[in-house]
């Protein structure tokens, strides 16, 4: 039986990262940030000088990048040429082309192969944008986390990072290729007046009502 995948979708900067990290803690699954992958790729195009409009290039560039995607303990982490990326992640090119380069459908299949990958031999929480849309619609355990605008702001700001939140979600949800959508069978969550610890359990007082067993 293939291992289960727990999907978080949601906004930039609703928390979902951080609620995915200790969700996977608790639950002894491995965390898999997906925007971490599509940073990378935003990355290391920015330091070949390719812009996102180079839809071709880009396409013909992918299988040869030295990128890797793979794990470090219980999270997933990337490398480029065996070293791994970290700050370079949210420079503000990144944050200014990520979404762009996101929308890419080459870029998607390319990652969407990898995404799947993690979740072969292991159980994972994965968060991103599609997950519970795109990578794993089959999936019992789908949650959508939202905040208000003006507390998300608030929270990539007290982050120290500048970050064009509002433009990235626009990019997001209007874009053809799977977009940022709430998958019709995805839980809720609003955490604009919740604490971390409250959505947390949330999500594992749900996976474990749905499983029935003490996960
Ligand atoms: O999650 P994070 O804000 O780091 O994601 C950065 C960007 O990567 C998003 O704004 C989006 O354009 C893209 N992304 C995506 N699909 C995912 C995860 C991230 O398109 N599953």
């Amino acid at each position: 039986m293939k291992p289960p995948a727990i999907a978080i979708d949601g906004p930039a900067a609703s928390g979902k990262s951080t609620v995915a990290k200790l969700v996977a803690q608790e639950l002894g699954y491995t965390f898999i940030n997906t925007g971490a992958m599509y940073r990378a790729i935003a990355w290391y195009l920015a330091q070949q000088g390719v812009s996102p409009a180079q839809r071709e290039e880009i396409t013909e560039m992918l299988p040869n990048m030295p990128l890797d995607f793979g794990k470090d303990g219980a999270s997933s982490a990337v490398l480029c040429d065996g070293k791994r990326l970290r700050s370079e992640l949210t420079e503000p090119v990144v944050n200014d082309s990520v979404s762009l380069i996101a929308a890419i459908p080459e870029v998607r299949a390319f990652l969407l192969h990898k995404q799947r990958e993690y979740n072969e031999s292991e159980a994972v929480v994965m968060e991103g944008r599609d997950i519970g849309t795109v990578v794993f619609p089959d999936t019992p355990f789908k949650y959508f986390v939202t905040a208000s605008e003006e507390v998300r702001a608030a929270r990539r700001a007290a982050q120290g990072l500048t970050d064009s939140i509002s433009e990235r979600d626009k990019n997001d949800r209007e874009r053809a290729c799977a977009p940022l959508a709430r998958a019709t069978d995805a839980r809720v969550i609003d955490t604009s007046d919740m604490t971390i610890e409250q959505v947390v359990a949330e999500i594992v007082d749900d996976i474990k009502d749905k499983t029935q067993v003490q996960v």
